[in-house]
């Protein structure tokens, strides 16, 4: 796994360069109450301030870093409204009496995001025209069917494309077909998480960066979290800190392995060429395990990434295997110049779903995006929200579940880059 950039810088990536302005933070400095302390400025942790905000909580949101620091700031910015794994069927027999609920929060997921961007005038480079996941292999179609058959029958707005207008639409022969949902669509991270900061302060919240929380201990009927420089009193806690869990919650950061995922934007491409790849300007993520997955920025940029399986020269060599698959799947655009590289983690667990805890009375978290967190976050965090703001377990559509850290926990991560390896050879069998 490459170095991490120190909390005190901004993570290079095409967003930083691009995204407009954060609003105005400071660190935390003294003693302040609140009803809501959350941890974490990325999507959940930002999505949960502005709904308790707005719901009538007062609520202090605290960032190691800057807003969007941790994966918020870094994906691809695909708005996608499914887990990367498990489909309908299997959420609902996994998650049991909240398996349906379930599904729908994943199902509305997109259309929230979008929601939010224009109900709040956020600058995120929005654009909600679908997304398309082409099939890799012949065989891959009748995954393809089974999910527009599963989600279509609980009421997304799916459908079937056949090899000729999967080709017309990726701008490309590459694939076999595929399916789309029409709610997805792409953003501007970066932007989202600054424009969700900007209305969350607008509705009351109070955002400190470069402000970690370094121990929550409970205090009577409260809880205390403690900063270098600062201490919060809440009634309730939100750990929104998913992938870049740290022990602030013992165990936490040990249910899931954070994984590399590294992204990479061309150089605006010439109109002529853009023309000619996503005409339509969709969001596309294969059916591969190594994903093969592509979008354009609104500067004309193509914006795609991959997998490897060591950290060692990262840069040097993702830009090579992705600069030849980029030629592969668009031979009209050859091995581009990528201008922007950076990476940042995945946070997977062992069942490849997301898991919800109430980890003590008043404090909850999820984590485990498996790769699919932009819209579940924003919805995740919109849910632990009307839970701290007084909303029954049993009226929410997640199932609360114990804290389970992996077993030999080491060992897993040591192992865990070796999966890209499993997942290329499972990709070239049917
Ligand atoms: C490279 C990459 C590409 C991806 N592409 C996509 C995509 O295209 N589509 C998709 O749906 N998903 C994608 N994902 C997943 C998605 O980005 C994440 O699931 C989502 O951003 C998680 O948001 P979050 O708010 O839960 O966590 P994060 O955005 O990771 O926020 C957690 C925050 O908590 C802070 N923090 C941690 N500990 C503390 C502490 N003790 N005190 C204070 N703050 C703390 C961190 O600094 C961090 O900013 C991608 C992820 C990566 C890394």
């Amino acid at each position: 796994m490459p170095d991490d950039v120190p909390l005190t810088e901004l993570p290079p990536s095409l967003w930083a360069a691009t995204a407009p302005p954060p609003p105005d933070t400071t660190a935390l400095e003294g003693e302040t109450r609140a009803d809501l302390c959350v941890v974490g400025a990325g999507f959940t942790g930002l999505s949960a301030a502005l709904h308790a905000a707005e719901g009538g909580a007062s609520v202090v949101v605290l960032e190691a870093g800057a807003i969007g620091w941790g994966a918020s700031g870094r994906n691809n910015g695909q708005v996608i409204p499914n887990l990367s794994r498990m489909d309908p069927d299997e959420i609902a027999r996994r998650f049991g009496e909240k398996g349906e609920a379930f599904v729908e929060l994943i199902r509305d997921s997109a259309a929230l995001v979008f929601d939010l961007i224009r109900q709040h005038g956020i600058a995120a480079e929005a654009v909600q025209n679908g997304w398309l996941q082409p099939a890799h292999r012949p065989s891959r179609m009748k995954l393809a069917e089974s999910r527009v058959r599963q989600w279509g029958s609980r009421g997304a707005p799916v459908e079937l494309l056949d090899r000729d207008a999967m080709a017309r639409l990726a701008g490309s022969e590459h694939w076999h077909g595929g399916w789309m949902n029409r709610t997805g669509g792409r953003i501007n991270p970066l932007g989202l998480a600054r424009g969700l900061a900007a209305a969350a302060m607008r509705a009351g919240a109070r955002v400190f960066t470069h402000s970690p929380a370094v121990a929550l201990v409970r205090e009577g009927g409260t809880w205390g979290v403690r900063t270098p420089r600062g201490r919060i009193i809440a009634d309730r806690v939100i750990l929104a800190t998913n992938a870049y869990s740290d022990e602030l919650w013992p165990g936490l950061r040990r249910e899931m392995i954070p994984v590399a995922s590294y992204q990479m934007a061309t150089v605006p491409l010439s109109d002529n060429v853009r023309r000619t790849i996503l005409p339509e300007g969709h969001a596309l993520s294969d059916t591969r395990g190594d994903l093969h997955f592509f979008r354009f920025d609104a500067n004309g940029r193509l914006v795609t990434g991959g997998a490897l399986v060591i950290g060692r020269n990262w840069r040097e060599r993702i830009v090579a295997r992705i600069g030849a698959r980029v030629a592969r799947v668009y031979p009209q655009l050859g091995v581009p110049r990528f201008d922007h590289v950076w990476w940042g983690h995945v946070g997977i667990t062992v069942d490849r779903a997301p898991h919800v805890h109430e980890l003590a009375p008043g404090v909850t978290t999820w984590i485990g995006c498996n790769g699919r967190g932009v819209a579940l976050g924003v919805a995740i965090g919109r849910e632990l929200a009307r839970q701290a703001l007084g909303t029954p377990w049993e009226h929410l559509p997640m199932l609360r579940e114990p804290l389970k850290p992996i077993p030999a926990y080491g060992f897993a991560r040591a192992l865990a880059p070796l999966a890209v390896l499993e997942r290329r050879w499972r990709d070239r069998r049917d």
